[in-house]
């Protein structure tokens, strides 16, 4: 099997669009880390593919953390006195500061003004900020119209709720022949923010959809939580299921036109960190490979030091280094299809590198097998021919049972998906014999 020749049918710009599409659809939702946006979210992702929720209630110990109470938003203003809004949530969702508590009344616009978050270094955009472990309330909006507001009364409203209620998980398990996981995570706490948020969601939904009704030798186990307080609940509620996860990866930050980075697992040379170093030295330009470090996304989590999964983190831009992250202009142009569909790509050839990764044993390691007589030396037409019979040449020189296709490929400097296929062929013609895993698959 091999899912990135699969992949490699598809319509390319038909399938950007449809990604692009998708993160349209969710990004005018006002999404936090609990609440009524997660849930919409996660409701329009199980329309795509099949999505387990778990409501977990305000109050649950999860680990040194407690759930929070539940937020909730249904209008904010600032209104000025001659009844115009001036800053509208319904207008744009990152005007306010995400988990304010409720508030209604009037002020003068000097008390008004600590309660304002502008970015004076980018006069038109809207910075997203957020309180969600200090009870607060503030406004955001550009500096220009900060600049703008006369001197006099306003009136302020957040018609918001923060209540007992849940934190809302979702997940999506595919079985395979081996109980072994490979986890994919994103998270799904950000408002009408898109790189940062929505381009995860709509490339691991889409790679879920790829992976169902699949033979797969691993399982698969998705995960759309909120950043931190998410990854931290499934962590304390699933330590068994937590145990069985072999590789990981965490996706964000995948539409915008950087090439591509990839943060390494804590473990530094897990299997994960060394598939996807090798995908993406054949399938990108100049990619960059980062240590790991206790800060950025929920690898976080999985890499802390009482799990230490092997999970790394696959974005084209870092969070923090480009200047729309966590503003209104990381928006939907600043995702294109193409990025998103090369993204989906490049993990679709991670999870195919992961489903392949096997040892053999050459059947004839007496010298060279003579793959003239069973025409695998030459091929007519082609001058591709020379690398796959090079491929060919590698894998019956390394399979000796301790090196994995993974293994070969690396020493060859040869695409895993030509090793692969030149030990599929090679099998076919009774020269290798798979070496049997542990657990039989
Ligand atoms: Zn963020």
């Amino acid at each position: 099997m091999s899912l990135l020749r699969d992949f490699n049918q598809l319509d390319f710009v038909v399938l950007g669009q449809r990604l692009h599409g998708f993160a349209r659809e969710l990004y005018p939702i006002c999404r936090s880390i609990t609440g009524d946006g997660v849930r919409q979210t996660l409701a329009m992702i199980q329309s795509r593919i099949p999505l387990q929720i778990t409501e977990v209630p305000t109050g649950t110990q999860v680990f040194d953390w407690t759930v929070p109470k539940e937020w909730n938003i249904r209008d904010a203003y600032i209104k000025a006195s001659d009844g115009k809004r001036v800053v509208d949530f319904k207008r744009c969702n990152l005007h306010v500061m995400n988990y304010s508590t409720p508030i209604h009344g009037t002020m003068s616009l000097s008390e008004l003004k600590p309660r304002l978050h502008s970015l004076p270094e980018k006069p038109d955009w809207i910075p997203y900020r957020t309180t969600y472990y200090k009870e607060d309330w503030g406004f955001c909006l550009s500096h220009n119209e900060m600049k703008g507001l006369k001197e006099g009364d306003y009136e302020v409203c957040i018609d918001a709720t923060l209540e007992d209620g849940n934190l809302t998980l979702g997940e999506c398990y595919f079985p395979g022949r081996s109980t072994e996981e490979v986890l994919i995570s994103c998270h799904v706490c950000h408002p009408s923010l898109a790189n940062d948020n929505l381009s995860g969601i709509t490339v691991a939904s889409s790679l879920a959809q790829l992976l169902a009704g699949r033979d797969l030798r691993l399982s698969y186990r998705f995960l759309f939580i909120p950043g931190t307080i998410g990854a931290i609940t499934w962590l304390a509620l699933n330590r068994t299921a937590a145990e069985r996860i072999r590789h990981g990866l965490v996706l964000t930050c995948l539409g915008d036109k950087s090439g591509f980075h990839y943060k390494k697992s804590r473990q530094g040379n897990a299997e994960i960190d060394r598939a996807a170093m090798h995908v993406l030295t054949h399938q990108s330009e100049s990619p960059e490979f980062l240590e790991f470090s206790p800060y950025g996304y929920d690898e976080r989590q999985y890499c802390s030091p009482g799990f230490n999964l092997s999970v790394g983190c696959l974005s084209r831009s870092v969070w923090g280094t480009f200047p729309e992250y966590h503003t209104s202009a990381d928006d939907l142009e600043f995702i294109q299809p193409t990025q998103l569909a090369e993204s989906l790509r490049a993990c679709t050839a991670i999870v195919d590198v992961l489903e392949n990764n096997r040892r053999y044993l050459n059947l004839k390691p007496y010298c060279e097998p003579q793959l003239g007589k069973r025409g695998l030396y030459r091929s007519t037409g082609g001058g591709a021919i020379g690398e796959e019979l090079n491929a060919r040449l590698w894998v019956l020189n390394l399979s000796d049972g301790q090196h994995s296709l993974l293994d070969i490929a690396e020493r060859s400097q040869l695409p895993f998906s030509m090793i692969h296929d030149a030990a599929e062929l090679l099998q076919q013609n009774g020269l290798l014999s798979q070496v049997s895993e542990q657990d039989g698959v």
